[in-house]
């Protein structure tokens, strides 16, 4: 579903990526390793179309997307994608229920539709009980989960995460490990995960190691 061919990003004179290529095949499951500044991040960003490459193919189902304008790509990743970031983002003033909507409403779902979605999606992640309460009142582990759930309003063909259990303690770390593969196995999403977790890492499909801007 997804292939990268030969990417390359430069910040400041400094390549960051000499020349990625990789397949993803649907509902596989990958995790991509590495020292920090190795270039992770930077990868997972332009295969998530957030940033572009200086140069190399980003193509979905065979359609190069490092072509897209700006607002085709904004589409493209609304209706597609779904993030899972390391601080979960979430909108403090809106309730649990109402963040996990927030990516629908951008694409226009209706309201009741995408309620029901949301209360299922809480359903399944055990957190029907917090739908009304906001971040705040909400653990880091059950906002995490919130933010799991946003990511998978708009039934995204693949959920990229960035350290998704980076700021969690072990045990909640844990939890939101096993999450991500129940989703896939329910759900049967593909996901790239970039972790420091060895244990998560090597529970994916497929691991990558980045070294210095390239698979090593
Ligand atoms: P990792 O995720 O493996 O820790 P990153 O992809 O975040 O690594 O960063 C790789 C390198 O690229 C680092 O040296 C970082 O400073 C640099 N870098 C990343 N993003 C930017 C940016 N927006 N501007 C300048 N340099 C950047």
């Amino acid at each position: 579903m997804l292939e990268a061919q030969n990417i390359v990003k430069s910040y400041n004179n400094i390549q960051v990526l000499r020349g990625i290529s990789l397949q993803v095949s649907q509902g596989e499951f990958i995790s991509i390793v590495g020292a920090s500044g190795a270039g992770k991040s930077t990868l997972l960003h332009i295969l998530s179309t957030i940033d572009k490459p200086d140069s190399g193919i980003i193509s979905y189902h065979s359609e190069n997307v490092v072509t897209y304008s700006a607002k085709k790509l904004a589409e493209f990743r609304n209706k597609h994608i779904g993030f899972v970031f390391q601080f979960h983002n979430l909108f403090p003033e809106f309730s649990a229920l109402e963040n996990i909507c927030i990516p629908a409403y951008i694409g226009n779902a209706p309201q009741k539709q995408t309620e029901a979605k949301a209360m299922e999606l809480l359903e399944i992640l055990k957190l029907t009980h917090r739908a009304h309460h906001k971040p705040g009142q909400l653990s880091g582990g059950e906002q995490q989960r919130v933010a799991v759930a946003r990511a998978l309003i708009n039934n995204p063909k693949i959920v990229y995460a960035d350290e998704p259990s980076g700021n969690l303690d072990a045990a909640n770390a844990e939890d939101l490990h096993r999450l991500f593969f129940d989703l896939r196995k329910q759900m049967g999403q593909t996901f790239i995960v970039v972790t420091h977790s060895d244990t998560f890492a090597n529970m994916a499909d497929k691991k990558y190691v980045i070294k210095e801007g390239i698979i090593a």
